[in-house]
């Protein structure tokens, strides 16, 4: 017999990639430029020159049997310094390397980040919307996942956070920049957070510790991203280099465990055991270097800012509502009827393909992904006005 649970999983497709699969069987039918995938978040933005070349001179220099061999489970230990020194100049947190697991963007270290703290009757909670693989990693390691609302603006309801966060939370796994709201988390909020988790721990009598997951930490319109180690000691950081040097299809990344967590030591090396059970050992051993040499950078991000504020002058000033984002690469916009799933259907019509936001936690909105090329989103103006004026027409 199969694994039931597994085989379910691999059939039932994420409602993202099924609107992404329908696209492109429309753009085969109606013809590319008339279908407008706002469906998945797979960077637009070319992969900079650097890393281009940074990619080119390692090949030229490296002994290939060096450069495509294993390094250790954790990483290569020159790419774990490198991590751990940017981690410490850039936010004055005193890493170790020691501390730093390299592997397959932040889809693993998030899988990996909740295997290594989950024991049975545990839970998880995080704050809606939220990204959707979340469910998947948390009930697979046998926990649960308790979901938090956010406040109107989609930033922490400290007072919702109170009554989720309880005896059975291990840990609270929050996204800033948010996919799929593209809000940022300010300071003050992470304070309160952090103030909120060391009283719950004292009540509990047992760490609840801080998964926070940033694959798009540097992409932001202005607003700065506070480092979670500098508010809360017990946190996981879970960094992918998918999104901010469009290496999506590269699947590298990283975890850092904070070096002021408790028996730091012992987390990483529970770390190490979930990277080993979950198979994620070694991450791509290329990639590795090639990141090691871009910390801190990032794409274009410009291109994004430019798409944004097309997207959303155009949107809002035809009638639609939604908060502005601060960052990352999608507006969550309200939709037109409480069903999300609906409008989305109803969008299809007009060859909009927008993602209904009930599998991030929360109904009434859809996700628009606007890292796409900007000739998309112009031509996609008419038929939003088209579907706008379905649901409100102007009277005459
Ligand atoms: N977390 C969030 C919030 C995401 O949006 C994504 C990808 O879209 C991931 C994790 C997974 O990222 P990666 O491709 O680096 O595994």
């Amino acid at each position: 017999m199969l694994n039931k649970t597994m085989q379910h999983l691999g059939e039932e497709r994420s409602v993202i990639r099924e609107l992404f699969e329908y696209g492109n069987g429309r753009k085969k039918i109606v013809g590319e430029e008339n279908v407008f995938d706002f469906s998945i978040g797979n960077p637009s933005v070319p992969t900079p020159d650097f890393v281009q070349k940074e990619i080119r001179r390692l090949i030229d220099t490296v002994p290939p049997e060096v450069l495509h061999g294993y390094t250790s489970a954790p990483g290569a230990q020159e790419v774990r310094k490198a991590v751990s020194d940017h981690i410490e100049t850039k936010f004055g947190v005193p890493m170790s390397a020691n501390l730093v697991y390299m592997t397959c963007g932040a889809a693993a270290s998030i899988a990996i980040a909740v295997e290594a703290l989950c024991e049975e009757g545990d839970e998880f909670v995080t704050v809606a919307p939220f990204y959707p693989e979340y469910r998947i990693y948390v009930e697979g390691s046998g926990a649960k996942l308790v979901v938090s609302q956010s406040d109107e603006k989609f930033h922490l309801d400290i007072e919702a956070l109170d009554k989720a966060v309880g005896k059975h939370t291990k840990a609270v796994i929050i996204n800033s920049p948010n996919n799929p709201t593209g809000a940022v988390l300010s300071a003050e909020e992470l304070k309160a957070l952090s103030a909120l988790l060391e009283k719950k721990s004292l009540e509990k009598g047992e760490t609840i510790f801080l998964i926070a997951d940033e694959p798009y930490r540097e992409l932001t319109y202005g607003a700065e991203v506070p480092f979670p180690m500098n508010f809360y000691h017990d946190t996981i950081l879970c960094y992918s280099f998918s999104k901010s040097l469009s290496l999506a299809g590269e699947r590298i990344g990283y975890i850092a465990v904070s070096p002021f967590a408790c028996h730091a030591d012992d987390l990483f090396s529970a770390v190490c055991g979930a990277g080993r059970r979950l198979g994620f050992v070694c991450a791509p051993a290329l990639f590795q270097r090639v990141c090691a040499a871009s910390l801190g950078k990032s794409c274009d991000v410009e291109k994004y800012r430019a798409n944004r504020d097309l997207l959303y002058g155009a949107l809002t000033s035809l009638g639609y509502e939604c908060v502005p984002p601060e960052g990352a690469f999608y507006l969550f916009v309200k939709a037109l009827e409480e069903n999300a799933v609906a409008f989305s259907e109803r969008a299809k019509k007009y060859e909009l393909l927008l993602v209904p936001s009930d599998s991030f936690g929360v109904g009434g909105y859809v996700r628009i992904s606007y890292c796409v090329p900007r000739a998309v989103i112009e031509r996609s103006f008419p038929a939003f006005k088209k579907l706008y004026e379905e649901y409100r027409p102007r009277s005459l």
